[in-house]
């Protein structure tokens, strides 16, 4: 499985292609396009759902399925008149799994029974895209799933690659906060919104758990107040961004969110309201995934390019996969690029150099995946 100047060039054209062309979560239909003609020269079947961005790709017949994933989507910045972005580097994984693609392709033949499964996934951003394909049925006879993601410089060096992603669990609160508004000069005769929503600002650090565990809370936006500075504001909303590197403290950061929310309405006498939105869960990773993965590395890119799996406070629906189909191995190739000055910053940028590389690396677990399941007899 050499990589050859020509499919390097291919796989830096194909990243060059989709970085240049942005779209956000669940408006992937340009992307989405590309991809699927892309993959169809290659020979791959796809699937796709009418209405709705990603597809599946089937390479062979199954029906057994070793599966790559690659998301889809880019950062939508700014407000309504914003600008989307490729901040999160998904450019790169969808090159590097058509560059898998087109090796598989090429052949040699995978065992009997066995086909490569690409789950081209839309919206990971907003953590509903993994969800999606699911619900599609994408992971019917898939047993073993690979992902791949850029890693920021001070996690991973440019060139090397770590053979599990141990993303943290996230999840987004979104409180509402109903009081009653009042003339500037007539606080007793309303419900000022701020006070409250100060007060929960305030609570947040009041949230403590072991300090060994990896966790935050903090407030994202706030929206409060109208054009008129005389006016007491009676109805505020508030977003909380959480993070916790397990999913038992995550629960718990929601538990004790949901019970402060109820006493500091209560204590200000308004209404208070908690949704819950664009959760992920940590990583749960498979050993043996994780191990197909660390051979690939070694074989392709040697034992000095294998570094440790990673150990992240980002989040990834990825997990979701594994959640859905239990004894599923799944795992994430955490890539060395020298992400720089940080995933989600829009000047962010990277080395496209390892990328040829990583394509060989998922081409070459998935066949060592393939294998395995000859000895266990299933194709
Ligand atoms: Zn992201
Ligand atoms: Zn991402």
């Amino acid at each position: 499985m050499t990589v050859t100047p020509e499919l390097a060039q291919q796989v830096l054209d194909w990243h060059a292609w989709l970085d240049a062309h942005p779209e956000p979560a669940w408006r992937e239909t340009g992307t989405t396009a590309y991809l699927v003609e892309q993959l169809e020269h290659l020979g791959c079947t796809c699937h796709q759902v009418d209405g709705r961005t990603g597809a599946v790709a089937d390479l062979g017949t199954g029906p057994r399925w070793v599966a790559l994933r690659a998301d889809l989507d880019a950062i939508w910045m700014g407000d309504d008149d914003g600008y989307a972005v490729h901040s999160c580097g998904h450019s790169a994984h969808m090159a590097a799994v058509l560059g898998a693609a087109r090796l598989l392709a090429e052949g040699p033949e995978l065992p009997e029974g066995v086909g490569v499964r690409l789950l081209l996934q839309p919206a990971e951003e907003t953590g509903t895209g993994a969800l999606d394909l699911i619900e599609r049925g994408a992971l019917e006879g898939v047993t073993d799933l690979f992902g791949i993601h850029v890693r920021p410089v001070e996690e991973l060096a440019v060139g090397r690659f770590g053979p599990a992603l141990h993303s943290g669990a996230s999840l987004t609160g979104l409180v509402t906060i109903a009081g009653e508004d009042a003339h500037g000069a007539r606080p007793h005769l309303g419900a000022n919104a701020i006070d409250p929503l100060v007060a929960l600002h305030q609570a947040l650090p009041a949230m403590r758990f072991n300090p060994a565990e990896s966790y935050s809370a903090k407030i994202t936006r706030i929206r409060a107040g109208g054009a008129s500075l005389n006016v007491i504001p009676g109805t505020a909303e508030v977003a909380i961004d959480l993070r916790a590197q397990r999913n038992e403290v995550m629960t718990g950061l929601q538990e004790r969110i949901t019970e402060a929310v109820r006493g500091i309405a209560s204590t200000y006498g308004v209404t208070m309201e908690v949704s819950w939105h664009d959760g992920t869960p940590g990583a749960e990773v498979h050993p043996a995934a994780a191990a197909t993965l660390a051979q690939a590395i070694r074989e392709v890119a040697g034992e000095e390019a294998l570094a440790e799996e990673v150990v992240t406070t980002g989040a990834d629906d990825f997990h979701y996969y594994a959640q859905a189909s239990p004894g599923l191995r799944s795992s994430m190739l955490a890539l060395g690029v020298g992400v720089a000055p940080g995933l989600h910053v829009p000047s962010m940028t990277y080395s496209t150099e390892p990328l040829p590389v990583a394509a060989a690396i998922l081409a070459r677990a998935v066949r060592l995946a393939a294998e395995g399941l000859r000895g266990e007899g299933l194709s």
